[in-house]
Protein backbone atom coordinates (compact mmCIF):
# COMPACT_ATOMS: atom_id res chain seq x y z
CA UNK A 1 0.00 0.00 0.00
CA UNK A 2 2.76 2.49 0.98
CA UNK A 3 4.36 1.72 -2.47
CA UNK A 4 1.27 2.84 -4.38
CA UNK A 5 0.63 5.83 -1.83
CA UNK A 6 4.29 7.12 -2.75
CA UNK A 7 3.70 6.50 -6.40
CA UNK A 8 0.16 7.77 -6.89
CA UNK A 9 1.17 10.96 -4.51
CA UNK A 10 3.79 11.88 -6.41
CA UNK A 11 2.98 15.19 -7.59
CA UNK A 12 6.83 15.14 -8.84
CA UNK A 13 6.56 12.47 -10.79
CA UNK A 14 5.31 14.56 -13.74
CA UNK A 15 8.21 16.50 -13.92
CA UNK A 16 10.38 13.05 -13.49
CA UNK A 17 8.83 12.18 -16.93
CA UNK A 18 9.30 14.84 -18.25
CA UNK A 19 12.83 14.87 -17.46
CA UNK A 20 13.40 11.34 -18.16
CA UNK A 21 12.21 11.64 -21.75
CA UNK A 22 14.26 14.99 -22.33
CA UNK A 23 17.31 12.44 -21.44
CA UNK A 24 15.99 9.84 -23.52
CA UNK A 25 19.25 9.69 -25.06
CA UNK A 26 21.76 9.81 -22.20
CA UNK A 27 22.56 7.04 -20.36
CA UNK A 28 22.16 9.48 -17.10
CA UNK A 29 22.56 7.01 -13.43
CA UNK A 30 18.89 8.49 -12.71
CA UNK A 31 17.32 7.83 -15.95
CA UNK A 32 17.72 3.77 -15.64
CA UNK A 33 16.48 3.26 -12.60
CA UNK A 34 13.57 4.97 -12.46
CA UNK A 35 10.89 2.15 -13.47
CA UNK A 36 7.96 3.65 -15.20
CA UNK A 37 4.43 2.81 -13.25
CA UNK A 38 1.32 2.02 -14.42
CA UNK A 39 -1.95 1.21 -12.55
CA UNK A 40 -4.78 -0.32 -14.29
CA UNK A 41 -8.14 -0.05 -12.19
CA UNK A 42 -10.61 -2.73 -12.88
CA UNK A 43 -14.37 -2.97 -12.05
CA UNK A 44 -17.11 -5.33 -13.38
CA UNK A 45 -20.44 -5.31 -14.92
CA UNK A 46 -22.91 -7.91 -14.86
CA UNK A 47 -23.67 -11.18 -13.20
CA UNK A 48 -20.90 -14.07 -13.54
CA UNK A 49 -23.43 -16.62 -12.29
CA UNK A 50 -24.90 -18.46 -15.47
CA UNK A 51 -27.48 -17.50 -16.09
CA UNK A 52 -27.49 -14.79 -13.84
CA UNK A 53 -29.64 -11.84 -14.28
CA UNK A 54 -27.00 -10.43 -17.80
CA UNK A 55 -26.47 -12.14 -20.48
CA UNK A 56 -22.96 -10.92 -20.53
CA UNK A 57 -20.34 -10.29 -17.98
CA UNK A 58 -17.72 -7.44 -18.61
CA UNK A 59 -14.86 -7.38 -16.67
CA UNK A 60 -12.80 -4.04 -17.91
CA UNK A 61 -9.47 -2.14 -16.68
CA UNK A 62 -8.43 1.21 -17.33
CA UNK A 63 -4.73 1.85 -17.30
CA UNK A 64 -3.05 5.17 -16.27
CA UNK A 65 0.48 5.88 -16.26
CA UNK A 66 1.31 7.39 -12.46
CA UNK A 67 2.51 10.59 -13.62
CA UNK A 68 -1.11 11.63 -15.09
CA UNK A 69 -3.11 10.47 -12.18
CA UNK A 70 -3.46 13.83 -10.85
CA UNK A 71 -5.05 14.76 -14.47
CA UNK A 72 -7.56 12.47 -13.96
CA UNK A 73 -8.33 13.00 -10.32
CA UNK A 74 -8.47 16.33 -11.60
CA UNK A 75 -11.07 15.94 -14.42
CA UNK A 76 -13.36 13.50 -12.62
CA UNK A 77 -13.74 16.11 -9.68
CA UNK A 78 -14.13 19.45 -12.08
CA UNK A 79 -17.28 17.43 -13.21
CA UNK A 80 -18.55 16.36 -10.17
CA UNK A 81 -18.40 19.70 -9.42
CA UNK A 82 -20.13 20.93 -12.42
CA UNK A 83 -23.10 18.97 -11.43
CA UNK A 84 -22.84 18.90 -7.67
CA UNK A 85 -21.95 15.46 -7.31
CA UNK A 86 -18.46 16.52 -5.40
CA UNK A 87 -19.70 13.59 -2.65
CA UNK A 88 -21.63 11.25 -4.58
CA UNK A 89 -19.50 7.71 -6.18
CA UNK A 90 -20.00 7.55 -9.92
CA UNK A 91 -22.15 3.84 -10.75
CA UNK A 92 -23.33 4.64 -14.03
CA UNK A 93 -26.17 1.70 -13.69
CA UNK A 94 -28.10 3.82 -10.86
CA UNK A 95 -27.25 6.96 -12.31
CA UNK A 96 -28.92 6.69 -15.87
CA UNK A 97 -32.04 4.78 -14.36
CA UNK A 98 -35.58 6.79 -14.88
CA UNK A 99 -36.37 7.34 -11.13
CA UNK A 100 -40.01 7.21 -11.29
CA UNK A 101 -40.72 10.11 -8.47
CA UNK A 102 -39.27 12.65 -10.62
CA UNK A 103 -42.06 12.25 -13.07
CA UNK A 104 -44.60 12.50 -10.28
CA UNK A 105 -43.27 15.71 -9.53
CA UNK A 106 -44.81 19.04 -11.73
CA UNK A 107 -42.65 21.33 -13.41
CA UNK A 108 -39.61 18.94 -11.93
CA UNK A 109 -36.98 20.47 -14.34
CA UNK A 110 -37.79 24.40 -13.43
CA UNK A 111 -37.40 23.69 -9.61
CA UNK A 112 -33.94 24.70 -7.90
CA UNK A 113 -31.95 21.89 -6.75
CA UNK A 114 -32.60 21.86 -2.78
CA UNK A 115 -36.65 21.96 -3.86
CA UNK A 116 -36.31 18.76 -5.99
CA UNK A 117 -34.52 17.05 -3.68
CA UNK A 118 -37.17 17.86 -0.66
CA UNK A 119 -40.42 16.75 -3.13
CA UNK A 120 -37.92 13.44 -4.31
CA UNK A 121 -37.58 12.63 -0.34
CA UNK A 122 -40.84 13.08 0.43
CA UNK A 123 -42.33 10.69 -2.33
CA UNK A 124 -40.11 7.95 -1.22
CA UNK A 125 -40.55 8.34 2.24
CA UNK A 126 -44.54 7.90 2.21
CA UNK A 127 -43.83 5.27 -0.49
CA UNK A 128 -41.38 3.96 2.54
CA UNK A 129 -43.72 3.89 4.99
CA UNK A 130 -46.15 2.35 3.26
CA UNK A 131 -44.36 -0.90 2.08
CA UNK A 132 -43.61 -1.01 6.00
CA UNK A 133 -47.39 -0.73 7.06
CA UNK A 134 -48.09 -3.79 4.86
CA UNK A 135 -45.39 -5.43 5.94
CA UNK A 136 -43.85 -6.39 2.40
CA UNK A 137 -40.12 -7.30 3.59
CA UNK A 138 -38.52 -7.96 0.70
CA UNK A 139 -39.96 -5.01 -1.25
CA UNK A 140 -39.18 -2.56 1.33
CA UNK A 141 -35.32 -3.49 1.56
CA UNK A 142 -35.33 -3.65 -2.35
CA UNK A 143 -36.83 -0.32 -2.54
CA UNK A 144 -34.75 1.04 0.27
CA UNK A 145 -31.39 -0.15 -1.30
CA UNK A 146 -32.52 1.28 -4.57
CA UNK A 147 -32.94 4.59 -2.78
CA UNK A 148 -29.52 4.59 -1.04
CA UNK A 149 -28.02 4.02 -3.74
CA UNK A 150 -29.53 6.81 -5.83
CA UNK A 151 -29.63 9.81 -2.97
CA UNK A 152 -26.92 11.54 -4.14
CA UNK A 153 -28.27 12.14 -7.77
CA UNK A 154 -31.64 13.30 -7.42
CA UNK A 155 -31.27 16.42 -7.77
CA UNK A 156 -30.13 15.78 -11.38
CA UNK A 157 -32.97 14.98 -14.61
CA UNK A 158 -32.39 12.64 -16.26
CA UNK A 159 -31.63 14.42 -19.09
CA UNK A 160 -28.97 16.12 -17.02
CA UNK A 161 -27.55 12.35 -15.29
CA UNK A 162 -26.98 11.02 -19.36
CA UNK A 163 -25.29 14.70 -20.14
CA UNK A 164 -23.30 14.02 -16.76
CA UNK A 165 -22.17 10.49 -17.65
CA UNK A 166 -21.55 11.40 -21.47
CA UNK A 167 -19.03 14.19 -20.37
CA UNK A 168 -17.32 11.75 -18.13
CA UNK A 169 -17.23 9.05 -21.26
CA UNK A 170 -15.82 12.36 -23.16
CA UNK A 171 -12.94 12.91 -20.76
CA UNK A 172 -11.87 8.91 -20.52
CA UNK A 173 -11.77 9.44 -24.88
CA UNK A 174 -9.50 12.65 -24.08
CA UNK A 175 -7.61 10.51 -22.48
CA UNK A 176 -4.64 9.64 -24.81
CA UNK A 177 -2.41 8.39 -22.26
CA UNK A 178 -4.73 5.58 -20.82
CA UNK A 179 -5.67 2.24 -22.63
CA UNK A 180 -8.43 0.48 -21.78
CA UNK A 181 -8.63 -3.95 -21.52
CA UNK A 182 -11.16 -6.45 -20.82
CA UNK A 183 -12.84 -9.56 -21.63
CA UNK A 184 -16.18 -9.68 -22.14
CA UNK A 185 -18.14 -13.21 -22.06
CA UNK A 186 -21.22 -13.78 -23.49
CA UNK A 187 -22.24 -16.77 -21.30
CA UNK A 188 -24.73 -17.99 -23.51
CA UNK A 189 -21.45 -19.52 -25.41
CA UNK A 190 -19.24 -20.35 -22.48
CA UNK A 191 -18.68 -23.84 -21.92
CA UNK A 192 -17.12 -23.96 -17.94
CA UNK A 193 -16.05 -27.69 -18.84
CA UNK A 194 -14.03 -26.91 -21.72
CA UNK A 195 -13.13 -23.33 -20.52
CA UNK A 196 -11.84 -25.14 -17.44
CA UNK A 197 -12.23 -22.11 -15.32
CA UNK A 198 -15.46 -20.34 -13.90
CA UNK A 199 -17.14 -16.84 -16.24
CA UNK A 200 -14.88 -14.40 -13.66
CA UNK A 201 -11.75 -16.55 -13.62
CA UNK A 202 -11.86 -16.45 -17.75
CA UNK A 203 -12.54 -12.77 -17.23
CA UNK A 204 -9.34 -12.55 -15.04
CA UNK A 205 -6.97 -14.16 -16.60
CA UNK A 206 -8.02 -12.91 -19.40
CA UNK A 207 -7.40 -8.79 -18.47
CA UNK A 208 -4.24 -10.27 -16.48
CA UNK A 209 -2.56 -11.62 -19.90
CA UNK A 210 -3.53 -8.43 -21.72
CA UNK A 211 -2.42 -5.85 -19.53
CA UNK A 212 0.80 -7.78 -19.31
CA UNK A 213 1.62 -7.70 -23.47
CA UNK A 214 1.08 -4.09 -23.15
CA UNK A 215 3.85 -3.39 -20.64
CA UNK A 216 5.97 -6.47 -22.60
CA UNK A 217 5.36 -4.24 -25.95
CA UNK A 218 6.62 -1.22 -24.26
CA UNK A 219 9.51 -2.87 -22.21
CA UNK A 220 10.33 -4.24 -25.73
CA UNK A 221 11.00 -0.87 -27.65
CA UNK A 222 13.65 1.03 -27.78
CA UNK A 223 11.65 4.63 -27.05
CA UNK A 224 10.91 3.03 -23.74
CA UNK A 225 14.54 2.39 -22.11
CA UNK A 226 13.20 2.36 -18.93
CA UNK A 227 11.07 -0.91 -17.39
CA UNK A 228 7.58 -0.51 -17.22
CA UNK A 229 5.79 -2.05 -14.54
CA UNK A 230 2.12 -2.35 -13.71
CA UNK A 231 -0.54 -2.87 -10.55
CA UNK A 232 -3.85 -3.75 -10.92
CA UNK A 233 -6.62 -2.11 -8.53
CA UNK A 234 -9.88 -3.55 -7.54
CA UNK A 235 -13.25 -2.43 -6.22
CA UNK A 236 -13.40 -4.12 -2.29
CA UNK A 237 -15.39 -7.24 -2.38
CA UNK A 238 -14.25 -10.16 -0.14
CA UNK A 239 -15.10 -13.03 -1.96
CA UNK A 240 -13.16 -11.10 -5.09
CA UNK A 241 -10.72 -10.47 -3.32
CA UNK A 242 -9.41 -13.37 -1.89
CA UNK A 243 -10.30 -15.11 -5.27
CA UNK A 244 -8.04 -12.85 -7.47
CA UNK A 245 -5.30 -12.79 -4.87
CA UNK A 246 -4.80 -16.62 -5.07
CA UNK A 247 -4.83 -16.73 -8.76
CA UNK A 248 -2.63 -13.78 -9.42
CA UNK A 249 0.15 -15.54 -7.18
CA UNK A 250 -0.38 -18.55 -9.24
CA UNK A 251 0.23 -16.67 -12.28
CA UNK A 252 3.73 -14.91 -10.83
CA UNK A 253 5.02 -18.41 -10.40
CA UNK A 254 3.13 -20.00 -13.37
CA UNK A 255 2.04 -17.57 -15.50
CA UNK A 256 -1.08 -17.54 -17.11
CA UNK A 257 -2.56 -19.52 -20.26
CA UNK A 258 -1.30 -16.92 -22.45
CA UNK A 259 2.03 -15.30 -21.09
CA UNK A 260 4.50 -14.74 -18.36
CA UNK A 261 4.01 -12.29 -15.79
CA UNK A 262 7.16 -10.19 -15.35
CA UNK A 263 5.86 -6.83 -15.23
CA UNK A 264 2.40 -6.77 -13.15
CA UNK A 265 3.80 -6.37 -9.51
CA UNK A 266 2.15 -7.88 -6.51
CA UNK A 267 -1.55 -9.44 -5.88
CA UNK A 268 -4.14 -6.76 -6.89
CA UNK A 269 -4.98 -4.00 -4.30
CA UNK A 270 -8.03 -3.47 -2.71
CA UNK A 271 -9.99 0.10 -2.61
CA UNK A 272 -13.25 1.42 -1.49
CA UNK A 273 -14.64 2.64 -4.69
CA UNK A 274 -16.78 5.30 -2.72
CA UNK A 275 -13.07 7.04 -2.24
CA UNK A 276 -11.47 6.15 -5.49
CA UNK A 277 -12.59 8.17 -8.32
CA UNK A 278 -10.75 5.97 -10.68
CA UNK A 279 -12.21 2.73 -9.57
CA UNK A 280 -15.82 4.64 -10.68
CA UNK A 281 -14.38 5.45 -13.97
CA UNK A 282 -13.67 1.71 -14.55
CA UNK A 283 -17.47 0.90 -13.30
CA UNK A 284 -18.51 3.32 -16.33
CA UNK A 285 -16.20 1.31 -18.95
CA UNK A 286 -17.66 -1.84 -18.16
CA UNK A 287 -21.12 -0.80 -17.80
CA UNK A 288 -20.56 1.17 -21.21
CA UNK A 289 -19.25 -1.91 -22.70
CA UNK A 290 -21.71 -4.24 -21.41
CA UNK A 291 -24.75 -2.07 -22.94
CA UNK A 292 -23.43 -1.93 -26.01
CA UNK A 293 -23.10 -5.78 -26.13
CA UNK A 294 -26.06 -6.31 -24.77
CA UNK A 295 -28.41 -3.44 -26.17
CA UNK A 296 -26.51 -1.76 -28.79
CA UNK A 297 -26.08 1.11 -27.23
CA UNK A 298 -23.17 2.97 -29.09
CA UNK A 299 -22.62 6.76 -27.77
CA UNK A 300 -20.88 5.99 -24.66
CA UNK A 301 -19.47 3.00 -25.66
CA UNK A 302 -17.17 4.51 -28.91
CA UNK A 303 -15.72 7.12 -26.55
CA UNK A 304 -14.82 4.39 -24.28
CA UNK A 305 -13.89 1.82 -27.24
CA UNK A 306 -11.49 4.62 -29.00
CA UNK A 307 -8.75 4.06 -26.07
CA UNK A 308 -9.05 0.29 -26.42
CA UNK A 309 -5.34 -1.29 -26.61
CA UNK A 310 -4.18 -1.31 -30.16
CA UNK A 311 -1.74 -2.90 -32.15
CA UNK A 312 -0.61 -1.80 -35.76
CA UNK A 313 -4.71 -1.32 -35.90
CA UNK A 314 -5.71 -3.95 -34.49
CA UNK A 315 -7.77 -3.99 -31.21
CA UNK A 316 -5.81 -6.28 -28.90
CA UNK A 317 -6.78 -5.02 -25.38
CA UNK A 318 -10.54 -6.00 -25.58
CA UNK A 319 -12.30 -9.57 -26.42
CA UNK A 320 -15.74 -10.52 -27.11
CA UNK A 321 -15.69 -14.30 -26.19
CA UNK A 322 -18.94 -15.48 -28.04
CA UNK A 323 -19.67 -17.23 -31.18
CA UNK A 324 -17.47 -16.40 -34.14
CA UNK A 325 -20.15 -14.84 -36.57
CA UNK A 326 -20.49 -11.76 -34.58
CA UNK A 327 -19.80 -8.40 -36.04
CA UNK A 328 -19.91 -6.12 -33.06
CA UNK A 329 -17.26 -3.64 -33.36
CA UNK A 330 -15.00 -5.56 -31.01
CA UNK A 331 -15.24 -8.90 -32.94
CA UNK A 332 -14.49 -6.91 -36.04
CA UNK A 333 -11.66 -4.67 -34.79
CA UNK A 334 -9.77 -8.05 -33.25
CA UNK A 335 -9.92 -10.12 -36.13
ZN1 LIG B 1 -18.66 -9.36 -30.80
Amino acid sequence: MTFLAVNLHASGMSRLRLKAEASASSSSRFFRICPLMYVCYVDESGTPEIPGTTSHYVLAGISIPVWHWKTCERDISALKRKYTLQNAEIHAGWILRKYREQSQIQNFESLQYSDRIYQVEKIRNSELLRLQKNAKGSAFKQLKKGYRLTKDFIHLSLTERQQFIVELAQKIESWGFARIFGECIDKLHFNPQIAAATVDEQAFEQLVSRFQHYLSAMNSTEQHPNKSYGLLVHDNNETVAKKHTVMMRRFHVKGTLWTDIDSIIETPLFVNSELTGLIQIADLCSYAIRRYLENKEEELFLRIFARADRRDGRVVGLRHFTDNTCQCHICKSHR
